[in-house]
């Protein structure tokens, strides 16, 4: 039903199967001896999460936070806040953080600042989506499932004025979704 609402398919269900498959192996061994407080930054990482946290073999406690910069407009208005904070005490942790995209990269920029400011012994980020060409501010994920073009993506995750979260693959929407 929803399918008929894309344009085009860009990363299907398998492909970021097997990636997460990957991504997990190497966190596993990132993180063996060391207890990470995976942080998932919802909603968009929530299906990314709950993936990527399965393919890692190592004890592990997972966490959310909730920021907003975008409101429901597809360009981001620049400002970053948290809604919902942690529920855990980061000092002298390391942290994993989850996210769904890397656009201009002014959200992760703003947590990995926070989680230093609030003493994490380590910050890593993994994130599905990579958008390099958006970049607005210098920062790079540890780890990354797929470089996206710099063109506005939905499903796994991503929204679209809150929908499309539940795609199970990337894809670009048809261009009559935005005029309805
Ligand atoms: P940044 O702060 O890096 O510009 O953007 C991060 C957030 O903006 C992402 O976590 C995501 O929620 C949203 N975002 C950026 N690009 C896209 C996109 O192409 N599609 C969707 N649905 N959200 C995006
Ligand atoms: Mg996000
Ligand atoms: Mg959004």
């Amino acid at each position: 039903m929803l399918d008929k609402d894309i344009e085009k398919i860009l990363i299907t269900r398998e492909q970021i199967q097997m990636r997460c498959a990957e991504l997990g192996k190497q966190l596993t061994e990132e993180y063996q001896d060391k207890t990470p407080l995976v942080v998932g930054v919802l909603k968009g990482a929530v299906p990314f999460m709950a993936d990527i946290v399965r393919e890692m073999d190592c004890y592990l406690e997972i966490d959310f936070l909730d920021v907003s910069s975008y409101g429901n407009a597809t360009v981001s208005s620049g400002e970053v806040k948290i809604v919902k904070d942690l529920d855990t005490n980061v000092e002298g942790r390391d942290l994993l953080i989850v996210e769904d995209i890397i656009d201009s990269g002014r959200t992760l920029a703003y947590l990995v600042d926070l989680f230093k400011y609030r003493k994490a012994k380590s910050v890593k980020i993994v994130t599905l989506l990579d958008k390099p060409e958006g970049r607005v501010v210098p920062i790079e994920a540890d780890y990354v499932g797929f470089d996206v073009p710099n063109e506005f993506v939905v499903g796994y995750g991503l929204d679209y004025i809150q929908q499309y979260r539940n795609l199970p693959y990337v894809g670009v929407l048809k261009p009559s979704v935005y005029q309805s």
